[in-house]
C-alpha cells in the first residue's frame, strides 16, 4: 500500500476547484467520459499497430448510477493504468500559480479544466471521495486502486481486477445529489457525449409493455458514434442531411440549404451548417451552432468562431484547433480563430454563389427567407459583401427578381438623371404607396420593393459603394422630379399669383398629429395630380437615423415633414388660382406693392453708409411689413375658409398618401357630402 501527497504546488487545490468551478460543475461527466473514450481509442490504435495483441473485447464506455450507494461509476475497457501511470498522470498535476490562474479566469470554468489537465480532478466538484480501479493493458500489469477523499492525500494499493480498463467511482457529495438521478445523468450524457466516437451506455433500454415503461435486457446507448459531419459529403444524400438536421433541431421546418465544411489545412475543421427558415427576429435563432472538439461537445456559444451574421445558422462545427481552453475575449482575438471565421464566411458565400448560378429558380424561391441574413452579412462583413453583391437580388413590384448587375442593365437607359446618377426607385409598402408607384410606372420607371428590416441600411451601403447610384422612394417627390433628366425652367407665375396660391393653400393645410406640411409650387403638367404630398428622401432618412440612434441629439421624436406640391399646370389648380385672383387681386395687389416699397426702404437701411434716419425708417418699414403680411394671411385664411375646393384637393392628396386621419379625415368626409 502506498500513501502520498498529490503533487500540486498549491496546498489544497480541491476547495479552490469546488469554489470557483461550482457553477459549471456538470462538466465533470464530460471530462470523465472523454477520458474513458480516449483510453478506448488508444487501445484500438495500439491494436491496429500490432502493439497490443490481446483480445479487444467489447469497447464501450458505461456510466452507472447507484442511488443507494450514492455513486456514479464511469467504466471503460481502454488501456488502463498501472501504479506508475497513476503516479505520473494523476498524482503529478504539476503546475504553478494555480490560485492566481483560477482568480484570473474564474468565470470560465471550462478554460481551467482542460488547460491544466484538471479534467480528472473535476470529479471533486461533485464528489467527496473518488476511487480509480484500473488494470493496464501491459503484459503482467498489476491492478491498482487509488482512493482520494478530496484532500491532497491519496492512498494506492493493489487489487484484484481481471478485466482490462478503468472504473472511476465517484462518491457524490451532499450538495450534488442531483447527479444521482439517472435522468439527470442521461440528460448530461445527451448534451456532452451525444456524438462521441465510442458507444456510451447508461442503464437499459426501456420499452412500453403492459401499459408501462419497462427495462429491456439491451444496454441503452446514448450516443451516435459516427455523426454525419465525420462522413464524406459524396457518400451522403439530401435525406441524410435532413435527418441529421431534425435530430439536432427537433420540431423545426426543413432547412433551406446546408454546407458541409471540411478542411485540414491550415487548420482542421469539419462540420455541417444549416440555413434555417429565418423569420424576422434574428435573436430568437441564436446559439444553434454547437461546437465540438473531436466529437466532444464543448459549447453552443460560438461568437468569434463563426462570423457574427452567421450565428443564425444551425448545425455543428468540430475542430481540435479552436483553443477552447482560454477565455472568450482571447478566443475572439486569436488568429487561428479569425482564419476559421473567415473560412466559414467564404464557404457560405461560395455555396450561395453556386446555388445562384446553378439553380436560379430555386435560389429565387429561397431568396425572401435568406435575404435578411445576406443583407446582415453584407452590412457587417466587407469580404462577404464583395462576394454577395454578385448574387444579391432585388425584386420589382411585379415580383420579378434581378441581380444588381441585371437590374442596372435594365434601368440604366431610362433611370439615369442629368448628373449621370442611376436612380433606383423603391417602395416600402406597395399598398400604401400605390398611387405613387403607378405614377412612376406611368412614366416608364421600374419600382423595387424594399420592405425588409435591413433594406434601408443596405441601400445606404450600396450608395456608399457606388457614387453614381441613388435610391429614391417613389413618394419622395412628384413623378417629374423623381429622376431629373434636364434642368427645368422655374414656374411661370407672377409674384402676386404665386403669393396667392401659396397663401391660400398654406391657410388650408389641416393639422395632422406628428406631421408638418409646407406648400411648394411646381408645374408638373396637365395630366399629373393637382396636389401631391411628398416626403423628401434625405429628410426621411435623417429622421429614421435619429430614431435609431438616440444619441443623435434630436431629443424625442421629430415630426415628419412633408411637402404639399401644388401643380399649377393642372386645370383644377388653374381654376382655383384664377378664381382666387378674381376675388383677391383688388386687395392683395396694393398690399404687395406696399410691401415691395417698404422692402426697398429696408434694403436701403442695411447699406453700409446708411445714416441714422435711414436706419430708423428701415426699422419702421420692417414692423409695417410684418403687419401687412399678417393682414395678407388673414385675407388668405378667410378665402380658404370659404373655398372648400382648396381643402378638398389637399385632403385628396393626403388621403392618397395615407396621411388623412382623425378629425381631418372626418372633416373631409362631411365636406365631401356637402359638396355633393
Ligand atoms: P487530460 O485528459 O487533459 O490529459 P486528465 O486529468 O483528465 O487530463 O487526465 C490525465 C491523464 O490521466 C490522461 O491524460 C490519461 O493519461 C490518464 N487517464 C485519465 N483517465 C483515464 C482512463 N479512464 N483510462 C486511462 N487513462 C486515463
Amino acid at each position: 500500500m502506498a500513501n502520498g501527497k498529490i503533487g500540486v504546488t498549491t496546498e489544497n487545490i480541491f476547495p479552490v476547484i469546488k469554489k470557483f468551478l461550482y457553477s459549471d460543475n456538470e462538466i465533470f461527466l464530460r471530462e470523465l467520459v472523454s477520458n474513458a473514450v480516449d483510453a478506448t481509442r488508444k487501445i484500438q490504435t495500439l491494436h491496429n499497430f500490432g502493439e497490443f495483441k490481446g483480445e479487444l473485447g467489447k469497447l464501450e464506455v458505461n456510466v452507472r448510477v447507484d442511488k443507494e450507494a450514492g455513486t456514479i461509476t464511469v467504466s471503460d475497457h481502454g488501456i488502463g493504468m498501472d501504479a506508475s501511470d497513476i503516479e505520473k498522470y494523476i498524482n503529478q498535476i504539476a503546475f504553478s500559480g494555480a490560485e492566481e490562474f483560477l482568480e484570473k479566469y474564474k468565470d470560465t470554468a471550462n478554460s481551467i479544466i482542460g488547460h491544466f489537465g484538471l479534467g480528472f480532478y473535476s470529479a471533486f466538484m461533485v464528489a467527496k471521495k473518488v476511487e480509480i480501479r484500473s488494470l493496464s493493458y501491459k503484459d503482467g500489469a498489476e491492478a491498482v486502486e487509488w482512493v482520494c477523499d478530496g484532500s491532497p492525500e491519496y492512498e494506492m494499493h493493489p487489487i484484484d481486477k481481471t478485466e482490462r480498463g478503468t472504473d472511476i467511482i465517484l462518491y457524490i457529495d451532499d450538495e450534488s445529489k442531483e447527479y444521482l438521478e439517472k435522468d439527470r445523468v442521461i440528460g448530461l450524457l445527451k448534451k456532452y457525449c451525444r456524438f462521441l466516437p465510442v458507444p456510451v451506455t447508461c442503464g437499459k433500454k426501456e420499452e412500453w409493455k403492459d401499459g408501462k415503461q419497462v427495462e429491456t435486457d439491451e444496454d441503452y446507448v446514448v450516443n451516435s458514434t459516427e455523426p454525419l459531419w465525420t462522413k464524406k459529403p459524396a457518400d451522403l444524400t439530401d435525406d441524410d442531411y435532413l435527418r441529421f438536421y431534425h435530430e439536432l433541431m427537433p420540431g423545426r421546418e426543413d432547412p433551406l440549404f446546408w454546407i458541409h465544411l471540411n478542411v485540414d489545412y491550415p487548420f482542421t475543421l469539419t462540420g455541417i451548417l444549416y440555413f434555417p427558415k429565418v423569420k424576422s427576429n434574428l435573436d430568437l435563432q441564436r446559439n444553434r451552432i454547437q461546437l465540438y472538439c473531436n466529437q466532444v461537445y464543448v459549447t453552443d456559444q460560438v461568437e468569434g468562431v463563426v462570423p457574427e451574421f452567421m450565428t443564425i445558422m444551425q448545425g455543428v462545427i468540430d475542430s481540435p484547433d479552436i483553443p477552447l481552453n482560454v477565455s472568450r475575449s482571447y478566443l475572439q482575438s486569436d488568429r487561428q480563430v479569425k482564419k476559421i471565421s473567415a473560412y466559414i464566411s467564404k464557404k457560405v458565400a461560395e455555396k450561395l454563389d453556386r446555388l445562384f448560378t446553378s439553380d436560379r429558380a430555386g435560389f429565387e424561391k429561397k431568396w425572401d427567407d435568406i435575404r435578411i441574413f445576406i443583407e446582415y452579412g453584407m452590412l457587417t462583413d466587407e469580404k462577404f459583401f464583395e462576394s454577395a453583391k454578385k448574387f444579391f437580388l432585388v425584386k420589382d413590384i411585379a415580383g420579378k427578381y434581378f441581380s444588381l448587375e441585371e437590374y442596372k442593365a435594365l434601368v440604366e437607359s431610362t433611370q439615369t438623371d442629368k448628373d449621370s446618377t442611376l436612380v433606383y426607385l423603391y417602395t416600402t409598402d406597395p399598398t400604401a404607396q400605390y398611387s405613387y408607384i403607378k405614377a412612376a410606372e406611368d412614366k416608364g420607371y421600374s419600382v423595387l420593393v424594399m420592405d425588409g428590416e435591413l433594406d434601408e441600411h443596405l441601400m445606404s451601403l450600396l450608395e456608399s459603394k457606388n457614387e453614381k447610384l441613388r435610391f429614391v422612394r417613389v413618394d419622395s417627390d412628384i413623378p417629374e422630379r423623381l429622376i431629373v433628366k434636364e434642368d427645368k425652367k422655374g414656374v411661370n407665375l407672377s409674384a402676386s399669383a404665386s403669393d396667392i396660391l401659396q397663401g391660400i393653400f398654406s391657410a388650408a393645410l389641416p393639422e395632422v398629429k406628428d406631421a408638418n406640411f409646407i406648400v411648394a409650387i411646381d408645374d408638373a403638367g396637365e395630366t399629373a395630380a393637382p396636389v401631391t404630398v411628398i416626403q423628401n428622401e434625405f429628410m426621411r432618412r435623417m429622421k429614421k437615423m435619429a430614431e435609431q440612434q438616440p444619441g443623435m441629439g434630436f431629443g424625442g421624436s421629430l415630426p415628419d415633414s412633408y411637402q404639399v406640391v401644388v401643380n399649377v399646370g393642372q386645370p383644377v389648380v388653374n381654376k382655383i388660382l384664377s378664381d382666387a385672383e378674381g376675388a383677391l387681386d383688388a386687395e392683395i395687389k396694393p398690399l404687395l406693392q406696399e410691401i415691395e416699397d417698404l422692402n426697398a426702404d429696408i434694403t436701403k437701411s442695411r447699406e453700409k453708409d446708411a445714416g441714422d434716419a435711414a436706419k430708423a425708417k428701415g426699422q419702421e418699414a420692417q414692423a409695417k411689413v410684418g403687419e401687412l403680411r399678417d393682414r395678407q394671411q388673414s385675407i388668405f385664411k378667410d378665402y380658404a375658409g370659404k373655398s372648400p375646393v382648396v381643402r378638398q384637393v389637399i385632403d385628396l392628396a393626403l388621403l392618397q398618401s395615407g396621411l388623412l386621419k382623425g378629425k381631418a379625415l372626418s372633416d373631409f368626409i362631411s365636406r365631401s357630402y356637402s359638396l355633393l
